[in-house]
C-alpha cells in the first residue's frame, strides 16, 4: 500500500494505474476509521481496480467553536485498517498543502447547503464541497464512495458532481450501526457511558418514525413531532432538528409520500450526533 502526502505523487500514481479501462475508486475520510468507513473501503475494493482512501481532518468544514482541535487522530491504526481492506493508496495531505497561503477559491452550492445541517453549521458545507472538489481533481476517480450516515452531504456531493460535470459516479453506502442501533461515528468516542445510553434515542426515534410510516395514517409532520417528543423526553439531549422531508430536496412534505427521509441532529453534552433513515410509507 502506497502512502502519499503530496497531490503530485497521487496524480502520477493514478496516471500510471489508469490504463485499459481500469476503474479508480475514491473514499474520502477524516480518519479515526471505524467499521462504517471500512464498509466504504470494501465497496470500493469490490467495484474498482485502484482504491484510494484519503485521510484529512479538513479545518475548513469545522466552525470556530467546533471540535477541530480535539477531533480524534489515529493515523497508525487507520493505515492498518486501510491495508487490511486492500486499499492501494492512502492520501494524507498536510493542511498547509491543501490550503496554500493565498488560496481564495471556494466551491459553494446555493440551495441544498442552506438547509438543516447548513443552517446549524454555517460554512460547513462550503468546507466539504471545496475539499471534495480538490480531492476529485487530484485523484480523478471513476467512482467516489460516501455514507448515507451523512445524508445531506451525499446529496450535496451528487448535486455538485452533476452540476460541475465531473463524470464521477457517486455511490452511497448504507449506515453501519452498533448492535444496539447507534450509528457508528468517530465522535461516539466522546460520549460518557451515560451519554452513550441517551444516544440510543436517535435510532429509537427513527424506528418509531418507520413504524408510524408503515402502520398509521400520520402525516410526515406529525411523525416528525412524535420523533421530537421522544428525543425531548430524554434529559440532557438538546435537539437541533428532527424532521421528515423529501429525499431529494430536503423540503417539507405536504401529503403522505411513498418514501421520505427522517433526519435527526442533537447535542448530547459537548457531542453533536446525526442520524437518519429512509422511511417507506404504506
Ligand atoms: P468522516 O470520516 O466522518 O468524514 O466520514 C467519511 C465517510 O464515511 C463519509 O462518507 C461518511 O458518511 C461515512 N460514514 C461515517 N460513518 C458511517 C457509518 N456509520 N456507516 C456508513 N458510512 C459512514
Amino acid at each position: 500500500m502506497q502512502v502519499e502526502a503530496l497531490p503530485s505523487a497521487v496524480r502520477s500514481a493514478v496516471q500510471s494505474h489508469r490504463c485499459g479501462g481500469r476503474r479508480t475508486g475514491l473514499v474520502p475520510t477524516m480518519g479515526a476509521l471505524h467499521v462504517g468507513h471500512v464498509s466504504l473501503l470494501d465497496a470500493a475494493r469490490s467495484e474498482c481496480d485502484f482504491v484510494i482512501a484519503t485521510i484529512f481532518v479538513n479545518p475548513m468544514q469545522f466552525g470556530p467553536h467546533e471540535d477541530f482541535e480535539r477531533y480524534p487522530r489515529t493515523l497508525e491504526q487507520d493505515l492498518q485498517r486501510c491495508e487490511a481492506a486492500g486499499v492501494d493508496l492512502v492520501f494524507t495531505p498536510e493542511t498547509s498543502r491543501m490550503y496554500a497561503p493565498g488560496a481564495e477559491s471556494i466551491v459553494s452550492l446555493t440551495g441544498l447547503t442552506r438547509k438543516l445541517e447548513g443552517r446549524h453549521r454555517p460554512g460547513h458545507f462550503d468546507g466539504v464541497t471545496t475539499v471534495v472538489a480538490k480531492l476529485f481533481n487530484i485523484t480523478v476517480p471513476d467512482r467516489a464512495y460516501f455514507g448515507q450516515k451523512d445524508y445531506q452531504q451525499q446529496l450535496i456531493i451528487r448535486r455538485m458532481a452533476s452540476d460541475l460535470d465531473w463524470g464521477v459516479e457517486i455511490v452511497t453506502c448504507p449506515i453501519v450501526r452498533e448492535d444496539d442501533g447507534l450509528a457508528l461515528s468517530s465522535r461516539n468516542r466522546y460520549l460518557s457511558p451515560a451519554e452513550r445510553e441517551k444516544s440510543l434515542s436517535l435510532s429509537r426515534a427513527l424506528s418509531l418514525a418507520q413504524d408510524l410510516a408503515q402502520s398509521g395514517s400520520e402525516s410526515p409532520d406529525s411523525i416528525a413531532r412524535r420523533m421530537q417528543q421522544l428525543i425531548s423526553g430524554v434529559e440532557g439531549i438538546d435537539p437541533d432538528y428532527a424532521v421528515v422531508v423529501d429525499c431529494d430536496t430536503l423540503d417539507p412534505l405536504v401529503d403522505r409520500p411513498k418514501r421520505a427521509v427522517a433526519l435527526i441532529a442533537v447535542r448530547i453534552g459537548k457531542t453533536r450526533l446525526i442520524d437518519n433513515q429512509i422511511l417507506r410509507f404504506r
